[in-house]
């Protein structure tokens, strides 16, 4: 079989790597992330390559858009960047960037245009996972890998639907099912992941914290914790027992909502079991206490001492392709670069190693922040690439009018129909899937090349945007790249620049990641070292404070939000492929058949569903989903005028899974 070239699939966390054969993708036999397999999204892609793309650089004047060309916008650009203070200047990226687009991006913003509001798309789905793992171990890392699934002797996924949202990795977890892991499943809803379970605990939206904390007082009080690794590499075991002890176990599992008869199940399998992975995803990172969650768990997991060892750990899966290669090379406002902070002594190592001088005091805005800082007439300049805003921020009519107050707002994008491509002034065509080349890392730290197999020489790459777009602001020689082997280079060197090199990219060979891919920082917590400045993992009390908005007389239920298996996020790119819309609509809201019927209502009867924020209509779908829950899917392409301006304050990510709402028929 000829094989033309190597790829990655550019739509979940899983990072399916894919031979061409004849223009068709191929799951790559023997990859580690797949090893052959595919879902029919990922196999999709080639169909898309060609539809719905941009064309030309268009720019907007007086309401018409006037066909341009890359210099002539770039330059309007470069002037309107500098005119003005860096700190009006935003860059919002994407987990669908490769590597080297995000570097270059990174470097431009925040080591010389100076701005540090360079955030990422990724705010909105990671970076709960991510402050916790930083809180808990002192470095934004993943201490588990997929292949650990086939070693668990038990898999708890809670907020997670592998089946519809990593769908390879659920094929996965189900051969292992068969060599008899153990599958629970902690969801108001029952999932299709809850389906292929051993056992469905459904909770309250929002519990996950009392009942992760009942766990951990159980555990403590029947003496089933790893005494040995706790005193030797945690650090806070004192307060947090304390704190525990103050707690009620059976008000926190009512406050859970989950049975006695569950949480005495769960609680066993943590006391007969030494090989346990929790999972998760959207319905814990996606909270106004997102971050106070990943640590309820990741508490769990260094009471029982189970990080660092074959078949355990917390592991966050990652929701977007390349989310973890943003959050390594800097793409989050709240991170430098490699994983470095604004402290004094990174900020001097970037700006020594980009030759700067204009590194940012301190961390920039984040996401929605860009988006408040918009709306009261602080942002001159907002350049967004490969992603849709507009569409997936929180609390839609909000964000519809901040863009509206941006004077220059550039929309870089492979594909048309963006929501935000209503309100951009220039907006820039840039190389899609199958054309780019690069690397990309997915959910368990692995970094896979990504070889181009189409042609499209008119259309400019991510980073040959940004680095035309450095030039032209004057920085000649810091953005003149050949190719993205260069870039991909220049990024390996500044990996020895991470703290104790832990992000060791620096040893893989670009040539070779064509064929073996590279997993960076493998064994980082093996020896129970953690990357804290005690070199300790810390133990974090969590309360709940319930600060996600609650159910009212006024707005009775609590609405879900979620991926559907063969959409991705928007569906610019999957939902006009007929093959893709057979499994589920784009539309539809899921409610359990005794709240339908106390609204009179039929499968199919259009509802308006009504927040404090705004409303949208659809068809209803029964379900076996918590009463007084609802769950509409984000490809539901106005489900964010629903959803609230709330959002965690440590993590800055938005709330989305707690949405208090109405019904009514239409
Ligand atoms: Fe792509 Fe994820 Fe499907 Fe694999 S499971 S083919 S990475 S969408």
């Amino acid at each position: 079989m000829e094989r033309v070239a190597g790829t990655v699939c550019a739509y979940c966390g899983v990072g399916c790597k894919f031979d061409v054969v004849k223009g068709q993708l191929k799951g790559r036999k023997g990859y580690p992330a797949n090893n052959g397999a595919a879902c029919a999204k990922g196999l999709s892609q080639p169909e898309s390559i060609t539809a719905r793309r941009w064309t030309n650089p268009q720019v907007r004047h007086a309401g018409q858009w006037r066909r341009t060309n890359y210099a002539e916008a770039i330059a309007q650009i470069a002037e309107a960047i500098q005119v003005t203070d860096p700190k009006r200047v935003g860059f919002y990226l994407s987990g669908q960037m490769l590597n080297e687009d995000y570097y270059v991006a990174n470097k431009l913003a925040k080591g010389f245009i100076g701005t540090p509001n360079c955030d990422t798309n990724s705010r909105t789905c990671m970076a709960s996972a991510v402050v916790g793992y930083k809180r808990a171990f002192g470095v934004d890392y993943v201490p588990v890998r997929m292949e650990d699934i086939e070693q668990a002797e038990v898999l708890i996924l809670i907020g997670a639907n592998p089946s519809e949202a990593h769908v390879v990795l659920s094929r996965r977890i189900k051969r292992a099912q068969k060599q008899g892991l153990k599958v629970l499943v902690i969801d108001p809803r029952e999932t299709e992941t809850a389906q292929m379970a051993d056992h469905h605990i459904t909770i309250r939206p929002g519990g996950d914290i009392d009942l992760l904390n009942a766990l951990a007082k159980r555990l403590i009080e029947t003496d089933r914790i790893d005494a040995d690794f706790v005193r030797d590499h945690a650090e806070g075991f004192e307060a947090y027992r304390d704190a525990l002890s103050g707690m009620d176990e059976e008000a926190l599992i009512r406050a859970a909502d989950v049975s006695m008869e569950d949480f005495e199940m769960l609680a066993a399998l943590w006391h007969d079991h030494a090989r346990i992975i929790t999972a998760w995803t959207m319905g814990i990172n996606q909270s106004a206490q997102g971050t106070d969650a990943n640590n309820a768990i990741i508490n769990l997991h260094i009471l029982t001492g189970q990080i660092g060892r074959p078949g355990s750990g917390p592991f966050s899966l990652t929701g977007q392709p390349n989310a973890m290669g943003g959050r390594e090379v800097g793409g989050l406002s709240t991170t430098l670069a490699v994983h470095r902070d604004y402290d004094e002594e990174s900020r001097r190592i970037v700006g020594e190693f980009w030759a700067s001088d204009r590194i940012p005091k301190e961390g920039g805005l984040t996401a929605f922040e860009m988006i408040e800082q918009a709306h009261v007439g602080g942002l001159d300049v907002l350049i967004v690439c490969h992603t849709d805003p507009v569409y997936h921020l929180p609390n839609r009519h909000f964000v519809e009018e901040a863009f509206k107050k941006i004077p220059l707002v550039v929309e870089i994008n492979a594909y048309t129909g963006s929501e935000t491509s209503t309100f951009a002034h220039i907006r820039l065509p840039a190389k899609a899937f199958g054309e780019k080349e690069g690397t990309q890392t997915n959910l368990d730290r692995t970094v896979t090349r990504v070889e181009a197999f189409a042609q499209n020489d008119a259309r400019l790459q991510d980073w040959e945007i940004f680095a035309m777009l450095g030039r032209a602001l004057g920085h000649e020689e810091a953005f003149d790249y050949a190719d993205t082997r260069a870039v991909f280079e220049e990024y390996q060197a500044m990996t020895r620049l991470s703290p104790k090199g832990h992000l060791d990219l620096y040893r893989a060979d670009y040539d070779s990641l064509k064929s073996e891919p590279y997993v960076w920082g493998e064994g980082l917590l093996e020896a129970g070292h953690f990357l804290t400045k005690s070199g300790r993992a810390q133990l974090i009390v969590i309360d709940n404070k319930n600060h996600s908005e609650q159910p009212s007389s006024a707005y009775p239920f609590v609405l879900l939000t979620g991926r559907t298996r063969d959409q991705w996020h928007s569906g610019s790119k999957t939902a006009h492929l007929p093959k893709l819309l057979r499994h589920k609509p784009l539309q539809f809201v899921e409610i359990h058949r005794d709240d339908a019927q106390t609204y009179d209502l039929n499968e199919g009867d259009w509802i308006t569903i009504r927040s404090q924020w705004g409303q949208i209509k659809a068809p209803v779908r029964f379900a076996s989903i918590r009463r007084g829950t609802l769950f509409v899917p984000i490809s539901h392409r106005e489900i964010n005028y629903l959803t609230p301006p709330t959002i965690d304050p440590l993590s800055k990510e938005p709330d989305y899974n707690h949405t208090a709402v109405a019904i009514s028929p239409c």
